[in-house]
């Protein structure tokens, strides 16, 4: 079998840091190896850092982004809990999905698509929501989205953010935009490959958490058994390779310097997205709300997509995204995160399209 070298410039994975793959490459360690829980607390403190966090719980959950989600809602929903969710695009209704599947009352406040969430119509979509659920950097369709006003507004409900897109890429403040549960990814601008879901939760949230959660592999209270260094009760095995994987990649930015690595997805996005413009593409995000590490853009009529898309990834090794529900065939999703968020990245695909067109 022939192994590929990709740019992968879709909405994840992108390519990992070379610190990660070098780590996850080394002899493997046991679950329950000192070396290892060393390793796994180091994670979890540098994890605290691109949250934004003093959350003691705060540790990768075994599973991809969507994993995280899923923890959050079987350890916070209660049958007949009410649960606002801010709707605009695929993985806010991924949301209310797993949320109803949990038995919550999903109060769903649908936005347009490409547009930013309101935080005014959020909050006033109930008067006593047990939970608020929204997506900070939105995929599907290359849009941020203000959760500090949200926070700063919530009342007594607790405050979910989903940050996959955005850990790592650009600053999160879980503890200062009052967020009680945020979940994230490895795969987008961690540059780490797929596979866990960091997680962090504050003490509030502990205390209203679910006793016995119908999950038993995403029980928070048992999975604090084994992170707790007391007790180190074993519940599952840790996939230690993905764990010492992660921690060179935070090694890594923490390394760059968390703002130096913000940076250079903002400069990689702008510059793509001027480049983009100029080759005639319409950005599809709402302006003021565009993320630099995700950029969307509609199709011009007439541009045979699937034809150009494969072009790229078989001519040049370019990997991008196509759009997805409604906007499947009408919009492109590009991608420039993790290590894949350099300049000279952003440039070769700019000129790989250019001579597609
Ligand atoms: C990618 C993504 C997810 C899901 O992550 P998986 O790793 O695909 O399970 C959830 N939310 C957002 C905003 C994402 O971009």
């Amino acid at each position: 079998m022939t192994s590929r070298d990709r740019l992968l410039m879709g909405p994840g994975p992108s390519n990992p840091y070379p610190e990660a793959l070098a780590a996850s490459a080394q002899p493997l360690l046991g679950h329950m190896d000192p070396a290892f829980l060393q390793m796994l607390d180091e994670t979890n403190a540098q994890l605290r850092r691109v949250f934004g966090t003093s959350n003691e719980v705060t540790f990768p959950v075994s599973g991809t982004g969507s994993a995280g989600m899923e923890a959050v809602f079987a350890n916070w929903v209660r049958a007949g809990d009410v649960v606002v969710v801010g709707v605009n695009g695929l993985f806010g209704e991924r949301m209310c999905e797993v949320a109803s599947r949990y038995g919550a009352e999903v109060v769903r406040v649908d936005h347009e698509w490409g547009q930013p969430l309101t935080a005014e119509r959020i909050l006033s979509a109930h008067p006593s929501p047990s939970l608020i659920a929204a997506v900070h950097a939105e995929t599907s369709t290359g849009v941020r989205s203000d959760i500090e006003t949200i926070g700063a507004n919530k009342g007594d409900a607790l405050l979910v953010m989903d940050c996959v897109t955005s850990i790592g890429g650009e600053p999160l403040e879980v503890d200062g935009w009052s967020v009680d549960v945020a979940y994230a990814g490895t795969q987008k601008c961690l540059g780490v490959p797929p596979g866990l879901a960091p997680l962090t939760a504050s003490p509030r949230a502990m205390e209203r958490r679910v006793e016995r959660p119908t999950s038993w592999y995403l029980d928070i209270g048992l999975i604090a058994g084994y992170l707790n260094g007391n007790e180190r009760a074993y519940h599952h095995t840790a996939p230690t390779s993905m764990v010492a994987a992660l921690h060179g990649g935070l090694g890594r930015i923490h390394g760059e310097g968390l703002d130096n690595a913000f940076a250079r997805h903002a400069l990689c996005g702008g510059v793509l997205q001027e480049g983009l413009e100029e080759l005639g593409f319409t950005l599809f995000a709402s302006a003021g709300w565009r993320l630099a590490q995700l950029t969307t853009v509609r199709l011009p009529e007439g541009l045979d997509e699937t034809m150009v898309r494969h072009a790229l990834l078989n001519e040049f090794d370019i990997e991008i995204g196509n759009g997805v529900g409604q906007f499947a065939g009408r919009i492109w999703r590009i991608g420039c995160m993790g290590n894949t968020a350099q300049l000279r990245n952003v440039k070769a695909f700019l000129g790989a399209l250019e001579s597609l067109l």
